[in-house]
């Protein structure tokens, strides 16, 4: 040991769910009410898309089929991210790990840095419901708030109510067909997570069928317990 880096055991939650549980909603929530930075694998992926790095390359068609993109290329982004000065004051993992995989290599890159899993949280939701959710879901262009035409409508149309933009953007894996493939890779590779993190006496599982403010005050709650 050199002596000149102490590990500061920021905290580190995950939010488990399947595709339309509500997770990126309720992280940009619990961010702003912890101080914590959300870590979005998903973000971070169609930014790779976008930018067209080797990884976006490779990643781009395996989003768009709805399958979880390779463990290296996942594992890579995350490594990268979490090694951000930001990344210091805590984070709230949404929407990694997805397998048993991440979620070994997860273990091995906080033990390293001195840090460990507060809680992994499970948004506890009903399946048949998760494609009228996502198929719905819109997002502002300009801030990045999120919206769905049943549930969370702007308050006037096509202006988002945060920033007064007025590009919204759809994801292109937001259809119903894309939407069954991945609520199909959620119950084969991710879900077995739940009991992983039960294994580790981690897991808190939160219904989240509810009302947004709802979840979100029963997640503040969770979430200051573990925290504090
Ligand atoms: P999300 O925004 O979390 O719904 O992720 C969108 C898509 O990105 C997923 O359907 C996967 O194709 C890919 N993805 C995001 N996170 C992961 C991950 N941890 N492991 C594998 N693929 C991922």
């Amino acid at each position: 040991m050199d002596g000149s880096k102490t590990p500061v055991a920021a905290p580190v939650l995950i939010l488990l769910g399947p595709p339309g549980a509500g997770k990126g909603t309720q992280a940009r929530m619990l961010e702003e009410a912890h101080g914590l930075v959300q870590l979005s694998t998903g973000d971070l992926l169609r930014a790779a898309v976008a930018a067209g790095t080797p990884a976006g390359q490779r990643a781009k068609a395996v989003m768009e089929a709805g399958d979880l993109v390779s463990d290296d290329i996942v594992i890579a982004i995350l490594r990268d991210r979490l090694g951000e000065a930001d990344c210091a004051q805590g984070v709230i993992l949404d929407g990694f790990p997805r397998t048993t995989v991440q979620a070994q290599a997860l273990d091995a890159l906080l033990a390293a840095t001195g840090q460990r899993i507060n809680a992994a949280i499970s948004l506890e939701v009903e399946d048949a419901a998760m494609v009228e959710r996502i198929s719905g879901r819109f997002t502002c262009g300009g801030c990045g708030e999120g919206y769905h035409d049943s549930f969370k409508p702007t308050a006037k149309p096509g202006v988002c109510d945060t920033c007064g933009g007025t590009e919204m953007k759809r994801r292109a894996d937001d259809t119903a067909e894309t939407v069954a493939q991945r609520l199909e890779a959620y119950h084969a590779q991710t879900a077995p997570l739940i009991t992983y993190y039960q294994g580790k006496g981690a897991l808190t599982r939160v219904p989240a069928m509810g009302a947004i403010d709802q979840i979100a005050a029963e997640l503040n709650a969770v979430v200051s317990q573990v925290t504090t």
